[in-house]
Parts: structure tokens; C-alpha cells; sequence
């Protein structure tokens, strides 16, 4: 079995080889911690999880280190730390307003089934030298200074994008391009409209850290440089994230590891999710399509009802992760119907619902193995669930054995959907013997036996079902049921 991943530098599928097979490394670039996590947040967080699952299988769970940070500074999250607590000094506002954002994503990204990673660093741990000599944000920009890859002007120590020859190679935007482009005037103090920041000054009443460039705060794209070298050090494998941060994020994150650590490369494979739609169109708030996680999970904002984690799950995996995806209340609908389908395929085979109990078939590895492949994945699902049904019990088991490898639906995590299944499952058996019931209370009642029909009421009271007597349209007596709630 090869693995094999779409490497957004050099635009093609490639045979994956770690630099150590003994410690696999990927770097997949965290929320910025300012709100809830919209449901295309989640795309990378779950494309990223099966990644990570995949490299723990085929290298051991040991020797995969996993890194997601999170962004905890940024103008956006001091702008919200003002406006929802004036009355808190800044630093206290801030803090709240990244732990409890950061909180609320773990909870979020946990009901997606995603496996913590290795590490989640925060971005204001790695602003200034640590203790531990692990890398920092100053150090670095000392070190761009120093190899002449950055300069001081106008309050801000700015990346130098024509110190480094091959600048743009991700992205493929070269910088005359963007030279020609832009609006000169209002940078004057850049060498070039490209250069970025690498650190800014802050006005008193924004957050800053005491640097040898004066009291400031990072730029966005060197707290990435820093933590993926602090835990994954100077070059590692996998360097993943949404599509929209290739450029300026990723193009800026190479230019500051390769300069200050003086490599060709900061990680062997690039890899992009692509973009997440809502029925068809942009998702934006003003649109009113605008979906957090959380409202997916816990509100019937969506398609009229709660959706079970797993069903989430499944939706976005459905759609391979390069390819755009269009979120929709009928994708969810299928997905639900999918993980219906496959318990119920599965469940007169008594399988354990212990982890680990079922091998992953090894159809499904290479179809996972091949760049994330979904297509056959599913495919083969629906496949084994029809001979599971028909009491193939190999083909129950590799179901079970695909459907835990992905965290799909199996063990019915999700409450919602526990219920769901255990539903569905009981509805058939429980109809029919509700219907026996209240034909044998009709029977009593023509009878005039009404201690009999009084009986078979309670009988149905006690499992929660609820008769109504009425007449149908030719005015005979009929008798419905429903669930009491
Ligand atoms: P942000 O907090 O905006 O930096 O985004 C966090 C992650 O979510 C990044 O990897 C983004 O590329 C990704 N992301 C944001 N919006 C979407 C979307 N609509 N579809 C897919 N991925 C997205
Ligand atoms: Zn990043």
C-alpha cells in the first residue's frame, strides 16, 4: 500500500515519504479565536482528523505528531474583547473572549468526532523567548533581521519578499505581478507593496509585548513559522489548511521558516481543502446562510432539525476535500439516511462495539490512501451494507471495521442520533405491535367490553403511546396513536 497526496507546491499527487517514519509531522493551521466556528471551519478540522487517522494506522499512533494551533491575538479579537466587555480592563476582556471561543471549538470540532490533536499551541504563549528554548516569534524575527530578510520602517518590521528569490513559488504569484498591482501610495514605507508584517507597534490600549523593536504584537502569518518549528521543528511532512489561506498565509509562513532557518523547504506536502458553500451560494451572514457548528448541532436552524455530529460528519467527507462543497439540507438529509441504513444493516449481526474490534479492510485503506479518495469509500459502504442485510457476516464486520476507522456513525456518539437509531430500530418492532393492540381495543369496544379496551389503553399509556378515538372521513371510528411526548 502506497500513500499517496495532492501536493498544492508542485501540483501533483505524490507518493508520501515522512522524514522519519518514526515521528510523521503535520502542521494544519487552527481557528482564529474570536467567535463561533462556522460549519466551513469545520471542513479542514474533519478533511485534516481523517488525515491524521490515516497516518496513525499506517504508522502507528505513537509516532504521529499532530499540530493545530490556536490564534488567541489578532485586531479582530480585540475589537470584540471592547464591544462585548467595556467595562473589563483590555487584557481581562481579551482573555475571556479566547477562552471561551476556544472552549466552545473544542466542544464543536469534538462533536465532529475529530481527535484532539497532538498539540494546539496558542499564539500568545510563542510571542516572546520561552523558558523551554522552544521557538518564538521574536527570535525569528531577529533571525530574518540578522539574514537580512527584514527591515524596521514606519513602526513595523516588515519581511523583505525581494530578499528571497523564489518568493510565490506556492502560489505561483510572482512579485512583479503584484508590484504592478498594487497601490504604492499607501505603503510608502515598504521596499516593496509585497512585504508583510512580521511585528507592529501597539497604541496603548492594544495588546503588545515588550520587544527589541518597542512595545507591539505579531503579525498573523509568523505565529504559524513559530509554532509548527517549535514542535515540529525547522522542516517537517504536512503543511495543511483551507485553500484560501494559500496565499498570503501559507506563501508568507514559507518565506519566514526557509529564511530564518535557512532550508529549501518548510514541509514536504501542501495540502488544501477546498472551499465549503451553503445551498449554492457564499455563506454570509448578510445572506442569512450563515452557520456555526453549534447551530448545526443544537438548534433546527438548518433544514428544520438538530443534525447528529456523525451525519455532519459524513456530509463533509462525502464531497472529496480538493473539491468544492455544496452544504445542503438534502446532502444532510442522504447523509442521515446513509448512517440509518448502515445500523440497520448491521444491527442483527451483534457486533462489539468495542474500538479496535473490526480490521480496516484494506479496500478501504487504498481508496483513503489514494490522495483522501471518498468516492469508493462510500460506494463500498452501501455495498457491504446490502450483503450485511442479507446475513453476510464478513461484510458486516468490514463495514463496522470501516465505519469505526472513520468514526462514522457506528457507536452512535451522538446522542441525537443515538436516539435516532434506537428509533428507527424499535419504530418497526413496536409498530406492529401497536397496531395488534389497538386492533384487539377495537374488537373489545365493538364488544361493548370496555374493562377489556380500558385495559389495552393503560397497556399502550405505559410504553408512552397515547390513543386518539375519531372518525375517518365516512364517519366510522377510528383510532390513531402517537408517541406522548
Ligand atoms: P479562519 O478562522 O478564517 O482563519 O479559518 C480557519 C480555517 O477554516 C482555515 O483553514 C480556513 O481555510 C478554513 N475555512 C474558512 N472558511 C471556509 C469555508 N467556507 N470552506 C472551507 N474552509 C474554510
Ligand atoms: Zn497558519
Amino acid at each position: 500500500m502506497e500513500l499517496r497526496l495532492y501536493d498544492t507546491m508542485t501540483k501533483e499527487k505524490r507518493v508520501f515519504t515522512p522524514i522519519d517514519p518514526s515521528n510523521v509531522r503535520m502542521y494544519v493551521c487552527g481557528p482564529t479565536v474570536y467567535d463561533f466556528a462556522h460549519i466551513g471551519n469545520a471542513r479542514p478540522v474533519i478533511v485534516f482528523d481523517v488525515l491524521f487517522r490515516l497516518l496513525r494506522h499506517i504508522y502507528g499512533d505513537k509516532h504521529v505528531t499532530y499540530v493545530r494551533n490556536i490564534t488567541d491575538v489578532d485586531d479582530k479579537i480585540n475589537d470584540r474583547a471592547v464591544r462585548d466587555f467595556p467595562g473589563l480592563p483590555l487584557n481581562e476582556a481579551i482573555r475571556k473572549v479566547t477562552e471561551t471561543t476556544a472552549n466552545q471549538f473544542q466542544a464543536d470540532v469534538a462533536a465532529l468526532g475529530c481527535l484532539p490533536p497532538t498539540h494546539q499551541p496558542r499564539a500568545t504563549e510563542f510571542v516572546l523567548p520561552r523558558p523551554d528554548g522552544k521557538a518564538d516569534m521574536v527570535t525569528l524575527i531577529k533571525q530574518l533581521i540578522a539574514r537580512g530578510n527584514a527591515y524596521e520602517a514606519g513602526g513595523e518590521v516588515l519581511f523583505d519578499t525581494q530578499s528571497m528569490p523564489d518568493y510565490g513559488a506556492l502560489s505561483g504569484r510572482k512579485l512583479e505581478e503584484q508590484k504592478a498591482g498594487a497601490r504604492v501610495a499607501v505603503d510608502v514605507h515598504k521596499k516593496n507593496p509585497a512585504d508583510f508584517v512580521l511585528w507592529k507597534l501597539s497604541s496603548e490600549n492594544e495588546p503588545g509585548w515588550d520587544s527589541p523593536w518597542g512595545r507591539g504584537r505579531p503579525g498573523w502569518h509568523i505565529e504559524c513559522s513559530a509554532m509548527s518549528a517549535a514542535y515540529l521543528g525547522d522542516v517537517f511532512d504536512i503543511h495543511g489548511g483551507g485553500l484560501d489561506l494559500i496565499f498570503p498565509h501559507h506563501e508568507n509562513e514559507i518565506a519566514q521558516s526557509r529564511c530564518a532557518h535557512g532550508t529549501s523547504v518548510m514541509a514536504n506536502y501542501w495540502m488544501h481543502n477546498g472551499f465549503l458553500q451553503v445551498e449554492g451560494e457564499k455563506m454570509s451572514k448578510s445572506l442569512g446562510n450563515f452557520f456555526t457548528i453549534n447551530e448545526l448541532l443544537t438548534t433546527d436552524r438548518f433544514g428544520g432539525r438538530k443534525w447528529p455530529g456523525e451525519v455532519l460528519r459524513l456530509a463533509m467527507l462525502k464531497t472529496h476535500y480538493r473539491s468544492p462543497i455544496d452544504w445542503t439540507v438534502s446532502s444532510l438529509e442522504e447523509a442521515f439516511q446513509n448512517i440509518g441504513n448502515w445500523n440497520d444493516a448491521l444491527s442483527p449481526h451483534a457486533l462489539s462495539n468495542m474500538p479496535g474490534s473490526y480490521a480496516l479492510p484494506d479496500e478501504i485503506l487504498e481508496a483513503v490512501a489514494d490522495d483522501l479518495g471518498f468516492s469508493k469509500v462510500i460506494a463500498q459502504m452501501h455495498q457491504w451494507a446490502k450483503l450485511s442485510k442479507t446475513g453476510d457476516a464478513s461484510a458486516a464486520k468490514k463495514l463496522a471495521g470501516t465505519a469505526d476507522f472513520l468514526d462514522l456513525g457506528r457507536s452512535g456518539w451522538d446522542k441525537t442520533l443515538q436516539e435516532f437509531l434506537f428509533k428507527t430500530a424499535t419504530d418497526n418492532a413496536l409498530n406492529s405491535k401497536f397496531d395488534e393492540l389497538i386492533a384487539a381495543r377495537e374488537d373489545a369496544r365493538a364488544r361493548k367490553d370496555f374493562k377489556e379496551s380500558d385495559r389495552i389503553r393503560d397497556e399502550l399509556a405505559a410504553m408512552g403511546v397515547v390513543l386518539k378515538d375519531g372518525r375517518d372521513a365516512d364517519g366510522r371510528p377510528v383510532t390513531t396513536w402517537e408517541i406522548a411526548r
